[in-house]
């Protein structure tokens, strides 16, 4: 959920749109069985389409967790903007497919009148349904519920051989600054395989002596919370040094919208939530 609303900060700030992300806390650790692609699919209907009808204001997502046990939780899915609303007429058309609302005072939008439709169609075949709320030139707000089996996440699970087997490499030289050793470890043991060189520091202050001297890292994946100099910090002045490298931010929590506008601000290039698998840190 975090790399899709992260994917949309650029487009909310170019329309001068505040892009609120709520995840549930209790959904850390939680791990279920879903098609993640189509899932994912409607998460960004459903907010593209909030940025692309709303022209003033904000745009929130929100994932609360309405019940969890051992087996299995249920999730509510919100989408709300204050964008220019449907009127009642058109409120169950925007599900058919090839429907867009033909109005001669809005601004023409460009898309297909496929998206509710599908987003729909998936939503029903997980068991719920997407409902809808609007009021003209207030906002519009969608919303649905899901129960998704919960599974226990397995080393096996997280490293997907096909795609990254052993043989794969990425001809970059990273920079791994993290204060806590057993994060340290377990990053170094899970890059060191596909990275012909890794460098090493434990605070900000290391960071930034490391990017000085050494000319030939172009991918830093920085801890947030470090002694002597945190991450926050340390960004300025690796970046100052080195505008051209990516730097990755390094996180235990699931960010804030506040956190993801700082680290954008800041320069960030994107960031990562520990424990990350291979996927997570080779898709850059
Ligand atoms: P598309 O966005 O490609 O036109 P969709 O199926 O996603 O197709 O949406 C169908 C129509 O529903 C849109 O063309 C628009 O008229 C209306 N619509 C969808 N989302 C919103 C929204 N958040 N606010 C206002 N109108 C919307």
């Amino acid at each position: 959920m975090n790399k899709i609303t992260i994917a949309f900060i650029n487009k909310a700030e170019e329309k001068n749109l505040k892009l609120h992300t709520y995840i549930d806390e209790k959904l850390k650790d939680v791990v279920v069985n879903v098609d993640g692609k189509r899932f994912a699919q409607v998460i960004h209907n459903l907010i593209s389409n909030a940025i692309k009808f709303t022209e003033q204001g904000k745009i929130t997502f929100s994932a609360e967790v309405v019940e969890l046990n051992q087996e299995q939780v249920s999730i509510h899915f919100k989408v709300e903007d204050t964008g220019i609303g449907i009127a009642p007429r058109n409120l169950k058309k925007v599900f058919e497919s090839f429907h867009q609302i033909k109005n001669e005072k809005n601004p023409v939008y460009g898309g297909t009148g496929l998206g509710l439709a599908i987003s729909q169609s998936i939503i029903l075949a997980m068991n719920s349904e997407i409902k809808i709320e609007s009021r003209i030139n207030k906002g519009t707000r969608f919303q649905f519920p899901l129960t998704l089996e919960r599974v226990e996440l397995t080393p096996k699970k997280v490293t997907n051989k096909d795609t990254f087997n052993d043989d794969f490499s990425l001809n970059s030289t990273i920079l791994l600054v993290e204060d806590n050793m057993v994060s340290m470890m377990y990053a170094k043991k899970l890059l060191e395989k596909h990275v012909p060189k890794i460098y090493k520091g434990t605070n900000g202050l290391e960071a930034v002596e490391k990017i000085k001297l050494h000319k030939d890292i172009d991918l830093v994946l920085l801890d947030l919370e470090m002694p002597k100099m945190n991450g926050f910090k340390a960004i300025g002045h690796i970046k100052k040094y080195r505008p051209d490298v990516v730097v990755i931010a390094f996180t235990a929590n699931i960010p804030s919208t506040e956190i993801i506008d700082k680290l954008d601000t800041l320069g960030f290039d994107d960031i990562l939530s520990k424990p990350f698998s291979k996927e997570d840190v080779f898709q850059f």
